[in-house]
């Protein structure tokens, strides 16, 4: 029976099947919730994002405790941020990390105090950053020399000390399943460590940006920020990463006389999309790194940082769910004489563009009910006019799947919503909240009127 199992990785903890075969996110109905939401809509399991939220403080702080060092968990709101979803991580004990005015904005709506938020960007305008000095953000996060600069002048002229964290870039690349490790590095994120830079012989960029940091009074530095890449399962990228800042951090202290106080590892923990595919464990990672980077300021002789780490995807992907409803269903035949079932929904490129934009691949199940039908080879798509707009690349549905029918597809919490466009002037659908039975709206669904009332005419 098809879907019957639905279960485990990759849905949420709340994620399960009633007795008439219908799927339910923590007791509700996915019927009730298309039925008093509409579809598509995308669905959060409330108790399941905590539970995650909890799993990477509590697995980080012990890790790193066995060696006396402290860690703050950051939850990178770009994966996807609302008032409700800001305040839940916060009072789970994490803090927020930004990238703009209006990530911003909406962490300090929640109530987030700016000591415990962040500002990241490699182009942040003067006024995020004066919003963020005048919210007394905890950190800003510094991308290049031209920075230092202007967040330095920012701070003269509100008349505070800024906070600063310089982001350095080691080489190391990481997501999927491989990492590899390069001297330089052709992106635009953060100051490179490589020697010599782009002038023989000179220090680094990473080291020309922190020593610019401690020649401004109006900025306190931190410590020195690595972010290494996205959906990474495996833990050695993070060790390397982490080996050359404590190096960087080592240098600096012999240059300058500071050594810093803080490292930051950055976000990237791999989640599960698919059945039968293992997320990072939080656990096991923690405990990895820990001993690594401390194996590491060991032979340095420093003593360890306070360290911090920004999951945004291992938090809230797999809390979330997408409910669509079935349109049409139409066989194509292939030339290898297979025939694929086209499934096309309610939605598409517009609420998930990760497909689209990465190959990213997903699962769906028949939510609605279960079939006795045979699984057939499907592809889920949108409805938007093109081609490549595509939900699901290839799953086994049941051979009746049919209009009206429902399909869920799991782990669409993170960088779902918050990549969401109105290709097409589709209006953005909502998000839904549920816990303990009861499901109430975190961000409601777009409306036509929303889109006429920003077109001037
Ligand atoms: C995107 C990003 C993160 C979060 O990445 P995830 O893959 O969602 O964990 C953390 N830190 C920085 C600087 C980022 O750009």
């Amino acid at each position: 029976m098809a879907g019957a199992g639905t279960c485990g990785e990759p849905w949420s903890r709340g994620v399960a099947r009633d007795e008439a075969g219908a799927l339910t996110v923590a007791g509700v109905p996915v019927a009730e919730l298309a039925e008093r939401f509409g579809t598509p809509a995308y669905v959060l399991d409330e108790d399941d994002l905590r539970e995650r939220a909890r799993a990477y403080r509590r697995a980080f702080e012990a890790a790193f405790a066995e060696f006396g060092a402290g860690v703050d968990v950051y939850y990178a709101g770009k994966a996807f941020l609302s008032v409700a979803v800001a305040r839940w991580v916060h009072e789970e004990g994490l803090r927020v990390d930004t990238a703009s005015g209006g990530e911003l904005a909406v962490a300090l709506r929640a109530g987030v105090p700016g000591a415990d938020i962040g500002l990241h960007g490699n182009n942040k305008s003067d006024d995020e950053l004066r919003q963020a000095l005048a919210a007394g953000v905890g950190r800003i996060i510094v991308d290049s020399l031209v920075e230092v600069d202007r967040v330095a002048d920012l701070a003269a002229a509100a008349g505070v000390v800024a906070p600063v964290m310089v982001r350095v870039t080691t080489g190391v690349h990481a997501g999927g399943h491989e990492f590899i490790s390069t001297a330089h590095e052709d992106q635009k994120f953060g100051l490179s460590i490589a020697a010599g830079g782009d002038e023989q012989g000179s220090d680094s960029p990473a080291m020309r940006g922190l020593l610019a940091v401690l020649a401004r009074p109006e900025l306190r530095l931190l410590g020195i920020h690595s972010h290494i890449g996205s959906q990474i399962l495996d833990p050695s990228g993070f060790e390397v990463a982490a080996a050359a800042v404590l190096r960087l951090r080592a240098d600096l202290a012999e240059r300058s006389g500071v050594l810093v106080a803080e490292v930051d590892l950055g976000g990237g923990y791999g989640i599960a999309y698919l059945p039968g595919e293992v997320a990072l464990d939080a656990d096991r990672i923690a405990k990895d790194v820990a001993s690594s980077v401390a194996a590491s300021a060991a032979e340095l002789g420093t003593p360890l940082p306070r360290f911090s780490i920004e999951p945004g995807r291992a938090i809230v992907g797999p809390a979330g769910l997408t409910l669509y409803t079935v349109g049409t269903v139409k066989p194509v035949r292939l030339d290898d004489d297979r025939t694929r079932l086209y499934v096309s929904v309610d939605g598409g490129m517009s609420d998930n563009i990760r497909p689209a934009l990465y190959g990213a691949r997903y699962h769906a199940e028949l939510a609605s009910r279960t079939s006795d039908a045979e699984p057939v080879l499907a592809r889920v798509v949108g409805k938007h006019c093109e081609s490549g707009d595509i939900v699901v690349h290839e799953v086994d549905l049941p051979a009746d799947v049919r209009a009206g029918d429902l399909l869920a597809v799991p782990a669409t919490g993170a960088y779902g919503r918050s990549m969401a466009s109105n290709y097409n002037l589709l209006t953005r659908p909502p998000v839904v909240a549920v816990r303990g039975g009861q499901a109430r709206t975190l961000v409601r669904r777009e409306t036509v009127d929303d889109l006429l009332a920003l077109d001037q005419g």
